[in-house]
This record gives structure tokens, sequence and C-alpha cells, in this order.
């Protein structure tokens, strides 16, 4: 038999995909791996049947269609204040896994380094790891999930090639803040660093707070590649369509990976998002006060439970400590939860170079009533 040597050694199956399956098994009510139990916008989901039924069926061109480009730089100007050029700035994505992927194998060479933090979500380390450049972890200081900046620059050397944030953050809900990119903008002046900012949760932000996104930053954004995600926003993680926005120069680097490693992304989307971004810019203003309303629903039907719930800032998951009820690490603890006690979760450990030792598992409020208060019901009972 042929044996294969691995490119990925410490790659195993996804915790989501892990998670999502044992829930299925165990029929347990699934609050893992992040996606919305409801439905995207009736509007949306017409336009994409509409744009099918059109006959817009073939390739998209290849950095996306003009009128989502458009609508995108639109948006990047009314919320972020910045210009950005629809033709050279701004490439549609097959989700911001993607986008991601195509910007570090864009700007990272064999043996550079790129700065990390974790809980890291799970896409970033292999991407690294495949471009022959190494992920260094910096971990995010407890309780509010904080980036320590002195040790960002401590761990900055000649081979520092890159720094990977993520706004607001997964699993946390931590959001940088204005004062945080000055300090990330003051370590990468004069340097040849570049920021790969993972904004898919840009929309989701609470209590009034605004999203600090690298596109605010002139400065930061001059050396930036910024990701989102429309599933994140419109509630279709199914559809797989993203972007990224970057200067010219960086984002005909990018579309040079972007266009081997995919070509173009699914055209029929692309047609309806452009149609509803025009028509319904309010969908993603009003984002925060649906997203805020399910989370307070969450903590209030929780708030019986032995769990202690850590504070949300944004995003869509809630970070549980179960100190009180087991001392079982939370990857064990997960596998318990999901099979006697018919909830399934995600452990963090699986997004840290070392066992973060907390005991602290994520669960995802972007359900229906009918779910979070299934799940609550079983919470509470532990
Ligand atoms: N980054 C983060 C932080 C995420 O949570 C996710 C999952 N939505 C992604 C990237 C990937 O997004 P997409 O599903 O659009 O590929
Ligand atoms: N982003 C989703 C989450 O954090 C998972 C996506 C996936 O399964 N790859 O749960």
């Amino acid at each position: 038999m042929m044996i294969i040597e691995t490119k990925l050694p410490k790659v195993g199956t996804t915790i989501f995909t892990v998670m999502s399956q044992l829930a299925i098994e165990h029929q347990a009510v699934n609050l893992g791996q992040g996606f919305p139990d409801f439905e995207p916008p009736l509007a949306l989901r017409d336009a994409l049947s509409r744009a099918m039924h059109d006959g817009r069926n073939q390739y998209a061109p290849m950095s996306g269609t003009a009128a989502l480009r458009q609508q995108i730089a639109l948006k990047t100007e009314r919320l972020y204040g910045r210009k950005v050029d629809p033709d050279s700035e701004v490439t549609v994505t097959s989700g911001a896994t993607e986008a991601i992927f195509a910007a570090i194998a864009a700007l990272v060479r064999a043996g550079e380094e790129v700065i990390v933090f974790d809980p890291a979500y799970d896409c970033y380390e292999p991407a690294i790891e495949l471009q022959g450049a190494r992920a260094v972890h910096i971990p995010l200081t407890l309780p509010d999930f904080a980036i320590d900046w002195q040790r960002v620059r401590d761990a900055l050397t000649k081979r520092t090639r890159m720094i990977l944030i993520n706004t607001p953050h997964n699993p946390s809900g931590a959001v940088l803040s204005a004062a945080d990119l000055e300090e990330l903008a003051a370590i990468v002046r004069d340097t040849a660093i570049v920021v790969l900012s993972d904004e898919v949760y840009e929309h989701i932000v609470y209590d009034g707070a605004q999203h600090e996104s690298v596109l605010r930053h002139p400065e930061l954004a001059a050396r930036s590649i910024v990701v989102s995600s429309f599933g994140k926003t419109y509630h279709c993680t199914g559809w797989k369509l993203g972007y990224a926005v970057a200067p010219a120069a960086l984002s005909a680097e990018f579309r040079k990976v972007h266009q081997y490693l995919t070509f173009c992304s699914f055209h029929p989307a692309q047609v309806a998002f452009a149609e509803f971004l025009a028509s319904t810019p309010q969908h993603y203003l009003e984002l925060p006060a649906f997203y805020q309303a399910k989370r307070d629903r969450f903590r209030r039907l929780l708030a019986p439970s032995r769990f202690k719930l850590l504070e949300v800032p944004g995003g869509y998951f809630q970070l549980v400590d179960y100190s009180s009820i087991s001392g079982l690490d939370d990857v064990a603890f997960c596998e318990w939860l999901v099979k006697q006690g018919g909830v399934a979760a995600i452990p963090l450990t699986p997004f840290c170079e070392t066992a973060p030792g907390t005991r602290l598992l994520r669960l995802c409020f972007a359900k229906s009533d009918a779910t979070m208060q299934a799940a609550a019901e079983r919470l509470v009972k532990l």
C-alpha cells in the first residue's frame, strides 16, 4: 500500500463537523456549529431563485459581479467612511474561508510567520502551514479575551509577515476597540507586515457599540485585507459567499490565488445579494437589535442554570463556564453534554495551541425561540 505522508499532521475532522454529527446521533439540540436555524429573508431567497430562472447560471466574473462589488463598496463607504474602488479593491469569494486561504496563500511565503490569537478560528493555521509558514500563537488574556499588545511586540521577528485579527471574535464575542487598532498600527508601522482582518461578524455588535473595522483606520486599511461573510449577515451559511476588501496592489495578489482556487463564486447568489443590498440596506442595520434580542433571551433562559455566563459584546456565541457542574476538561465535557445532556456545544481547546485550562464552552444562540427553549430546558437541569 502506498504510504501518504501528510502535509497537515495536526489536522483531523473539524470540531464543528464532529459535534454536528454527534448531535444527530444523540438527538441533541445543536448549539455547536455556528449556523442559524431560521431562514434567510424571503426577498433574498426569491431573488436567488429569480437569478437562476433568469439564466444567471454560468461563470460570474472572476472578481465578482460588478453590481455586487458596487454594493459592497457603497456599504464600506457608508459604514466605515472608506471609499474603495469596486473594480480593483473588492473581490467576491466563496465564503470567508476561501478569502482567508487566498489571502494567506497569496502573501505568506515558506519560512515566514503569521501571528494569530488563541483561541483562533480553525481554518487559519492549516492555511498557514500549507505555505510552509508558521503560526505564532498568542493567547488572548482572560476574562475578556483581550490582546496583550506587549506580547505581540515581543513575538515580532524578521520573519513576521502577517498579523491575523478577528473582531468580533469567534468564539468569545470580544471586540477590538479603536485603541487596539492604534496599537496594531503602531506595531506594523515601518514594517512589511500585512494585516488580515477577519470581520465576518461585523454587523453583530451589541449594546450600541460601533464595529471598529480596520476599514475605518486609513493607515491600517492601506496594508490590510478585510474579510466578511454574507453567510453570517444574511442567515445563509450554506450559500458560501463572502468577500475581501484590500488596496489594489494587495487585491491584485489576492486575485492571483482566487482565480486558480475557485476562479469565481456562486453566480446566482451574487445577483441576489446585489439586488437585496440595494433594496434592503436596513437588513444589516437591524442585525444588532435582532441578535441582541436573541442574546438577551438566551441569557435569561440560562440564568437559573449552574453555568456562569460570560459577557457577549459581539458575534452570536455565548461562552459559559461549567466549572460548578463538572471538573472534566472541555472536550470531554462537550462529549458528555451531547451524549448525556442532550445539547451540542463547542469546546475551546481545539482553537488553542496549548490547552487553555479553562472550563469554558461555546453555545450558539443564532436559533429560533423554540430551539433556545429546548436547549435551556436541558441545560438548567444539569
Ligand atoms: N471566520 C470566522 C471567525 C468564522 O466564525 C467563520 C464561520 N462563519 C468563518 C471565518 C468562515 O466564514 P464562511 O462560512 O463565510 O466561510
Ligand atoms: N464558523 C462556524 C462556527 O464557528 C463553523 C463553520 C464550519 O463548520 N466550518 O461554528
